[in-house]
């Protein structure tokens, strides 16, 4: 009997087996490239990208700001940038809620992981707890979140557990060990890279910059410090950007093959990037001209009108950065704005107000929540508004600095931060026309505050030294 004779004893036949096995080897390694491609962004972005670029970047735009902003016209630009800033936050999360661009599918939902809905209450005390880590090390790892890991993994409950709401209502006291008692409960979510305690971070960050601002002097060197860290990581940043387009044409490719499949690509993303467009529009057109007018009763358009090339360089360069020097001109030659105004609003303006950026951090956010099908709560929305404001304080005025800063958002609300690449395709165009929010925010920001300053201005001789200007 020969070999050819023998039956076979495997299912199939021989090609059936061969495609078999080849479909198997091809998902084995798709699956392999998936994962070294998507944890090694992950950990770029969070551990390095996150953890270092954005502690230092708030901690020295908090820090440069506490220094200057000495005297009234400090606090006027602090209230006019965290208005305008939060006004912005808000229109990106009501325009995004209204329009929906994002359409999630079903089976997609929670791809994180099963997460469960969770009250408001519980969202708050979270949201708490996450501003006030215990350990900063460890809010580098984790974030605390509350009864749905309780009911998903089964941790173990003090026994006289209390309803922290109903607490709240009755008894003061009682919150308050309900709360410690919930501390006992909290365990770290699963998967440290999306638990990192953003929101934690960034308000030790905005203190600490703030407390190294108050020392002037004394401070000085730990704000240098910091400052060298920032300018090493934003270097670091700039070199790994040299290899970024070819790992963003992957990422994007397979992305797209993801989106394709979720039904995502092309009208989701048009949909998103003119969600964008109109919110900007509203901030930009309609906002920021009223305060204008509302404060100095001046028509906000030949203001606006001086500004032309200043708002075309930053549409050019898509970074407030650059455009600064042109800002600078436009203001005291057309506009005729003081100097002792513009040099002291319109950098610590281009570093940490950041209207356009603020709308749009808080708007992809929930794009992308929306994509995945994913259900924020009112709490998560907060979150998301604070992140974002926090966030555009962070980002640098450079192109795309907002995207990189978009990982604060995201991680603070637990979703996928692999998910800015679905974003990544129309951030070039989205970049210039927040830049060129950015940039109307500063300057009409500077014509408020000079307007309402307009007395100290008078009263006051440049010649004489100014405690506020650094000439
Ligand atoms: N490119 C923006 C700017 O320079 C920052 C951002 O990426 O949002 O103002």
């Amino acid at each position: 009997m020969t070999n050819s004779n023998r039956e076979d004893p495997r299912p199939g036949n021989r090609m059936e087996r061969i495609q078999q096995g080849v479909r198997k080897r091809t998902l084995l390694a798709k699956k392999r490239v998936q994962n070294i491609t998507r944890e090694d962004v992950k950990a770029f972005l969070l551990r390095n990208g996150f953890v270092l670029f954005t502690i230092t970047a708030v901690i020295v735009g908090m820090a440069a700001l506490d220094s200057k902003a000495s005297g009234k016209m400090g606090v006027r630009a602090v209230v006019y940038y965290m208005t305008t800033t939060i006004i912005a936050v808000f229109i990106g999360i009501i325009i995004v809620i209204i329009v929906h661009p994002g359409k999630g599918t079903k089976e997609n939902m929670h791809r994180e992981g099963k997460i469960e809905p969770v009250t408001a209450a519980d969202a708050f005390l979270d949201l708490i707890r996450n501003m006030f880590p215990p350990n900063m090390v460890e809010a580098c790892f984790k974030q605390f979140k509350t009864n749905y890991e309780k009911k998903l993994f089964k941790v173990p409950v003090p026994q006289n557990e209390t309803s922290v709401t109903s607490s709240i209502i009755s008894n003061v006291s009682d919150a308050v060990k309900a709360l410690s008692q919930m501390r006992e409960v909290v365990i770290p979510v699963p998967g440290a890279v999306n638990g990192v305690n953003a929101l934690g971070l960034v308000v030790f960050s905005m203190c600490f910059g703030l407390v190294i601002g108050n020392m002037k002097e004394k401070g000085k060197a730990l704000k240098d410090f910091f400052d060298c860290l920032n300018e090493a990581i934003m270097r670091l940043v700039a070199v790994i950007m040299w290899y970024a387009p070819l790992g963003i044409l992957f990422l994007i490719a397979g992305k797209i093959v993801e989106m394709e499949d979720m039904g995502v690509v092309g009208g989701q993303l048009g949909m998103y990037t003119i969600t964008v467009i109109i919110g900007l529009l509203i901030h930009a057109v309609f906002v920021l001209p009223l305060l204008y007018f509302l404060v100095t009763r001046k028509n906000p358009w030949t203001f606006i009108g001086g500004l032309l090339q200043a708002l075309i360089t930053a549409l050019g360069t898509s970074s407030s950065s650059a455009t600064l020097p042109i800002t600078f001109k436009c203001l005291e030659e057309n506009n005729g704005v003081d100097k002792r105004v513009t040099r002291f609003v319109l950098p610590v303006g281009a570093t940490i107000n950041m209207d356009g950026t603020a709308l749009y951090e808080a708007l992809a956010a929930i794009f992308i929540a929306q994509v995945n099908n994913y259900d924020l709560n009112f709490g998560q929305i907060i979150t998301i508004s604070i992140t974002a404001t926090a966030a555009s304080i962070g980002a640098a005025g450079i192109p795309q600095a907002g995207l990189v800063t978009m990982v604060i958002v995201l991680t603070s609300v637990g979703l996928p931060t692999d998910d800015i690449t679905l974003i990544i395709a129309v951030d070039w165009f989205l970049d210039r026309l927040r830049t060129t929010t950015n940039v109307l925010g500063d300057s009409l920001g500077a014509g408020i505050v000079e307007h309402l300053s307009r007395h100290e201005l008078k009263n006051r001789d440049p010649e004489m030294g100014n405690s506020v200007i650094e000439e």
